[in-house]
Formats: C-alpha cells, sequence, structure tokens
C-alpha cells in the first residue's frame, strides 16, 4: 500500500514536467499511415509519446517548445528488421573472433548503435552476434548508450559447421563441438534446448541460418543446413516463449523448408525459385531482401585478400544476384519487409536499401512503407512505432526533400527524435 502512495506522490511530483508539449512544424508530414505527404501540419509530443497530430501550425502556449521542421518533411522513424550491431565489415576482420574481447566488441557496438540512430533508424532487428547485443539493448533502453530501440536474436542458431557456426575455419584444437547453448543444434532436442537457451539469454526473437552463407569461413554458401523437423523444432519451441522466427537462406531448398516449417519471414532469398515464391505467398512469409549487403560483399571480394580464400568466391556468386531476385519476388507479389544486413557494409547507410529497392521496381512510397508499418507488425510492435499518430513512441526524422519524389533524400536525415528526446537536429 506504501508503494502506491510512494508511486502516486511521483507521478504527481513527475507530472508537471511531462505537460510541457513539443510542437513540431512540419512543412510536409509523411504519417505513414497512407501514400501521401500532408502539407504544415503539427506533431505534438509530450514526454515520449506523441499526443496529437493537428492541421497548421499550431500555436505555442506557455511552456510549449516550438521545433521549426517547416523546410522539411517529417516521417515516422525507420525501421530495419536486419542489423549486425556488433561488427563491421573491413579487411581481414575475419581474424576480429579471435583478437577482440567482449568489451571491444561492446564499445564498437555502442558506437554503431549510435550510427545507426542518427541515420534515421530508430527501431531495429539484431539478427546476430555474440550476445553483446542483448547488453546493448539493454544499455540502450537504460538510457546509457545512444542507439535505436533494438529487438535482439542474441546469437543465431545453426548445425554443426554451418553458416553461423562460431568456430568454422579455427584451426582443430580450437574448433571444439560447440551445442546448443553456443548456438549450434544437430536434431530437433537440441533445436528445442537452443531456443530455451536464447529466452534464457534474454532475446526477443529467433534465428535460425537455413542455408550456407556467405561470410563464415566455410565452402559452401546456399545449401540447406537445418532439416525441416529441425526447423519446425525451433518454430514450435519459438513459439512458446512467443518468438518469431528470421531464417537466413540464399538456396532454394532450405528456403523452402523454413518457410513450411513456418518462419516469419527469410532474410536474402537469393536463389528463389518459381516454387519457393509460390510457397512465400502460401505461408504469408515476409522477404528481407538486404540487397546492399548482397552488392557490398560482391564489391569487397574484388579486393585480393578483404575476405579469406573460401569467403570470396561465394560473395561474387551470391552477392550480385539479390537485386534481381527483389525484382522479381516484388513482382509476383511477395510481401516485402525492409532489412539491409548493416555490419556486413559499413553501418549507417542502411538508407541506401530504398534507392536499390526502388532501382528493381518497387514505387518509393512502398519501399518507404515497408521499413515502417509492415516492419512494425513483424515486430508486434504496430500499436507503438511505424507511424505517427496519437499514442504511438516519438519516433521521427527529417528530410529535406519529398522522399516520394527523391528516395535519395533518406540517405542525408536532419533531424531524428527516439522516445521523445531529441538526437539530431
Ligand atoms: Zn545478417
Amino acid at each position: 500500500m506504501k508503494k502506491v502512495y510512494l508511486l502516486a506522490g511521483l507521478s504527481l511530483l513527475v507530472s508537471p514536467l511531462f505537460a510541457q508539449r513539443t510542437l513540431i512544424h512540419c512543412g510536409n508530414l509523411f504519417d505513414g499511415t497512407g501514400n501521401s505527404l500532408q502539407p504544415q501540419m503539427t506533431v505534438v509530443v509530450e514526454g515520449n509519446k506523441i499526443t496529437a497530430v493537428q492541421k497548421g501550425y499550431t500555436a505555442a502556449s506557455g511552456q510549449d517548445k516550438v521545433l521549426d521542421m517547416k523546410s522539411k518533411t517529417v516521417l515516422p522513424g525507420l525501421i530495419d528488421m536486419h542489423v549486425h550491431l556488433e561488427s563491421q565489415t573491413r579487411r581481414g576482420g575475419a581474424i576480429d573472433g579471435f583478437t577482440k574481447n567482449p568489451a571491444d566488441v561492446a564499445y564498437q557496438a555502442a558506437q554503431y548503435a549510435k550510427t545507426t540512430l542518427m541515420a534515421g533508424f530508430t527501431t531495429v532487428r539484431d539478427l546476430g552476434g555474440s550476445g553483446v547485443n542483448v547488453s546493448l539493448r539493454n544499455a540502450v533502453n537504460a538510457g546509457i548508450v545512444d542507439g535505436p530501440r533494438i529487438l535482439t536474436v542474441g546469437k543465431a542458431i545453426a548445425t554443426t559447421g554451418g553458416h553461423a557456426d562460431p568456430t568454422n575455419g579455427y584451426r582443430k584444437d580450437l574448433m571444439g563441438d560447440p551445442g546448443p547453448a553456443e548456438g549450434v543444434i544437430n536434431g530437433p532436442e537440441d533445436a528445442r534446448k537452443a531456443v530455451r537457451q536464447r529466452y534464457k539469454d534474454g532475446a526477443d526473437l529467433i534465428k535460425i541460418t537455413a542455408t550456407g552463407g556467405v561470410l563464415s569461413n566455410a565452402k559452401d554458401g546456399s545449401g540447406a543446413q537445418f532439416t525441416e523437423e529441425e526447423v519446425k523444432a525451433v518454430v514450435d519451441a519459438a513459439k512458446d516463449y512467443g518468438f518469431a522466427v528470421a531464417a537466413h537462406a540464399h538456396g532454394a531448398e532450405g528456403m523452402k523448408r523454413a518457410i513450411r516449417a513456418g518462419v516469419q519471414t527469410i532474410e536474402h532469398g537469393t536463389l528463389m525459385d518459381d516454387e519457393a515464391i509460390e510457397l512465400f505467398k502460401k505461408y504469408g512469409t515476409y522477404y528481407v531482401p538486404t540487397i546492399i549487403a548482397g552488392k557490398t560483399a560482391a564489391d569487397s571480394a574484388r579486393h585480393f585478400g578483404y575476405y579469406p580464400p573460401l569467403v570470396t568466391p561465394k560473395a561474387l556468386a551470391i552477392g550480385p544476384k539479390i537485386q534481381a531476385t527483389f525484382a522479381k519476388a516484388y513482382k509476383a507479389g511477395v510481401k516485402i519487409a525492409f532489412g539491409t544486413d548493416a555490419g556486413v557494409y559499413i553501418h549507417g547507410f542502411n538508407a541506401r536499401e530504398f534507392e536499390y529497392m526502388v532501382e528493381a521496381g518497387m514505387p518509393p512510397v512502398e519501399a518507404i512503407r515497408a521499413a515502417l508499418m509492415t516492419n512494425a507488425k513483424l515486430l508486434g510492435m504496430d500499436t507503438q512505432i511505424g507511424s505517427i499518430e496519437a499514442g504511438k513512441f516519438a519516433d521521427l526524422i527529417a528530410v529535406d526533400e519529398n522522399p516520394i519524389q527523391n528516395i535519395k533524400t533518406l540517405q542525408s536525415v536532419k533531424f531524428v527524435m527516439k522516445d521523445g528526446k531529441v538526437y539530431k537536429q
């Protein structure tokens, strides 16, 4: 009882502070609910929430603070469904696993998180690291580190030798035999244990590597690496904890197994064939293309010694194909979410993905909406983020031009507010 009184007293004390309103005068507003811009609008922010969206420039009264965005287009904070905040590509970076301590990873991750936020991405899904990403999420939530709102898988789940087996390519005596706790499974029993371990570790969702991948130090980049039974066990166990499952997949067979087993998203999807496209549509699975990662990996592979010898040919073969796959999938009616695989390219360039999506035939407004309400729904956060509406978190960005006419304007975000706090102005 005492506690209740104390809390009530505290909120009385605090409430006058939060009564201060911030009025954002928007030259144009793209609120994320429709396809068009509304001229001369005011977004009212109180505390960390949007409390009203009003026509015209609402006049300030009393304690109100005004942010003049009359020369800008204001949009909801962008959402990226596929980032890796712990790492960033660099020549010879394959050695980092042997030389960097978790604290080293944490400091760089804090920097990448900030860069991501400053690029206008106010929410991201971290699809795999060592587990430092869980601590990073907590540090951002606690206000210790400036970064986007993070939902993280912690460590991705692979099979032995598969993409995301953490000791691939190691010397034999260092290789060991990682198991479910480290995110390596063989069989449904292991699959369940690995999911439960992720829950214990504090993950928000699950990622599996359904096929080989480009950047792991292993030969195969696209073959199936999970049985359908294993994926099914992951998906079933994940359901018990309310976890969605994201599946990395380049090759068609692994992709199909993952779709049939009920994953929510397929990442990269490079070699999807017509049958896979039909399965996407039948199961309502979303495709997260990551075109920019494919292009960047292919470009980097052309520089001798950038990647280990096993990785180079995979990057050259798989990387350049993603954009055409995206074009085909979009045309065929596959549902598209926005995700980039940041970390595989330099953090902060996430918005280039929009340009590549538009280049491949998607109308700009659809590409933008993929990074807003589509992603918000997939994260189960559509009542909180993804649009500028009363009651949602005050996550807002501003750009100089109309992004529907010039999608590249999203690559130079001029204003960032997250949770009602201004980070860039
Ligand atoms: Zn990735």
